[in-house]
């Protein structure tokens, strides 16, 4: 059974990566930052409160993050195993998840954490482009689309994500230094990390999660 963390600062590739993962080893993407960019497209009362923090490049509050991945997890489709992208993020996100995972015999077996120095973060923050309809990743200069502005896999427009600018980017890396970078330590005690070279292409990452997590 695979029950997966992918960890890293903003920028690391966690969403490109993910979505690797997931269709190699079948596994349901979990990505909270999608959830709540849904949400807000869907204009829920869920989506303004994750917009009032996400804009600012701050955390949403934990009690809301864990009850909404609380719920996803105990779905049927996690019983195969399931792919964490962006959660937990937070000491508390960590000690509920594992509680959860406890409660529904579900426990991490394994966290990945993409490594890359802050330098390349925000070249790769501020380049990325994201498909409106599908969600696909892009970079204008080291992810290009067949055609400009034109997701490949299904023709939806490019547009870059609300909080990739470097002033909000400032505060997600904040956020992640002082409140998400304590996980490592946290999961290094159960033995669960292993660090991946997030600056390799996507295939050699692949390659080196293929050893990992086998084939
Ligand atoms: P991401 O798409 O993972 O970069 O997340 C985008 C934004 O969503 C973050 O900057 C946070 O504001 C919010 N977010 C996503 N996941 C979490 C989480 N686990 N805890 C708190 N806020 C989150």
């Amino acid at each position: 059974m695979l029950n997966i963390i992918l960890m890293g600062p903003p920028g690391a590739g966690k969403g490109t990566n993910a979505k690797r993962i997931s269709a190699s080893y079948k596994l349901p993407h979990i990505s909270t930052g999608d959830m709540f960019r849904e949400a807000i497209k869907n204009q829920t009362e869920l989506g303004m409160l994750a917009k009032s923090y996400m804009d600012k490049g701050l955390l949403v509050p934990d009690e809301v993050t864990i009850g909404l991945v609380k719920e996803r997890l105990a779905k049927d489709d996690c019983k195969v195993g399931f792919l964490l992208d962006g959660f937990p993020r937070t000491i508390p996100q960590a000690e509920a998840l594992t509680k959860i995972g406890e409660e529904l015999a579900r426990p991490i077996t394994h966290v990945l954490n993409i490594v890359v120095p802050e330098s390349v973060l925000v070249d790769r923050i501020c380049g990325r482009r994201v498909c409106k309809t599908c969600g696909a990743p892009y970079h204008v200069t080291n992810l290009k689309p067949k055609v400009d502005g034109i997701c490949d896999l299904c023709g939806g427009n490019l547009v870059q994500r609300a909080d990739d600018n470097e002033e909000t980017l400032k505060s997600r890396l904040n956020e992640y230094h002082h409140q998400t970078e304590p996980l490592i330590k946290y999961y290094s005690n159960f033995n669960l990390v292993h660090d991946l070279d997030g600056t390799k292409s996507l295939d050699s990452i692949s390659e080196d999660i293929k050893s990992i997590l086998g084939e």
